[in-house]
């Protein structure tokens, strides 16, 4: 379980997160959503501490992560991240991008990872893909094995950026479908999206973000269907 209190985030004179309370229990998919520069990609990178919090804390299972000075590779390893750039390496196979993080920190073998990463790469629908090269995959495929390769690390959150923005639309549902997938495996996640219908299909709880405070949040059904503040109702009525 993951749990903010008043986290707050500055960059110079700007405050981009101004105290956000929020629970993210085991096996919850919570997705935020809002306009853009309303601080959904800074509270994700907050959470697994690519950005360290100016105030407030982040309990992991009720332990304080955002302490000052603590180290925080322990911690990027129980919390994994997915960005809209899927950065895989062009250099390396997409197998040999995966493996590269447990073989460094877990110190596995190519031989032990292989299984492994084989049903994985099978349950995503790239059995065959493997071996191949980024430049060999479509943007679809990459993502798919970016996700992976944060999900070797078995972590036990996942948070996602806006992972399908960059996608063509007709490559948007092979990466949902991995999303619902992991929701199905009981993956505890969140999500900044644009994809709406996705949020109203599948979160358990959606959280409106506005210039860096969850004005509202609650169940899909509530938020989407009687929206309490004017802000959420006029972004809604934007995007939906
Ligand atoms: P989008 O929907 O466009 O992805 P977002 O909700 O993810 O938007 P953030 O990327 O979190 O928004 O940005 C929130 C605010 O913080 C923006 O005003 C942005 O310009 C600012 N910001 C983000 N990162 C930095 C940084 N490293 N340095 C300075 N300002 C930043
Ligand atoms: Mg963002």
């Amino acid at each position: 379980k993951l749990s903010l209190r008043g986290v707050r985030k500055r960059f110079g004179e700007v405050e981009v997160c101004k105290g956000i309370d929020l629970d993210v229990d085991e096996g919850e998919m919570v997705c935020l959503i809002g306009a853009s520069g309303s601080g959904k990609s800074t509270l994700l990178r907050c959470m697994n501490l690519l950005e360290p919090v100016d105030d407030g804390v982040i309990l992991l299972d009720g332990q304080d992560i955002s302490e000052p000075g603590l180290d925080p590779q322990p911690v990027r390893q129980k919390i994994g991240i997915v960005f809209q750039s899927y950065n895989l390496f062009p250099h390396m196979s997409a197998a040999e991008n995966v493996m590269l993080a447990p073989r460094r920190v877990y110190g596995q073998s190519r031989e032990e990872l292989r299984p492994k990463l084989a049903e994985m790469f099978g349950r995503f629908g790239l059995g065959d893909r493997m071996d191949h090269y980024p430049d060999q995959l479509s943007g679809g495929q990459q993502q798919r094995v970016a996700i992976i390769r944060a999900l070797a690390m078995a972590p036990q959150i996942m948070l996602f950026d806006e992972i399908t923005s960059a996608l063509d639309p007709e490559l948007v549902g092979e990466v949902l479908d991995v999303l619902r997938d992991l929701r199905g495996q009981g993956m505890t996640m969140v999500l900044a999206t644009h994809e709406m219908g996705f949020a109203r299909e599948l979160a358990d709880k959606v959280c409106f973000l506005d210039a860096g405070r969850i004005l509202e949040q609650g169940p899909p059904d509530a938020l989407f269907n009687a929206p309490r503040e004017d802000r959420t109702k006029a972004f809604l009525a934007r995007v939906l």
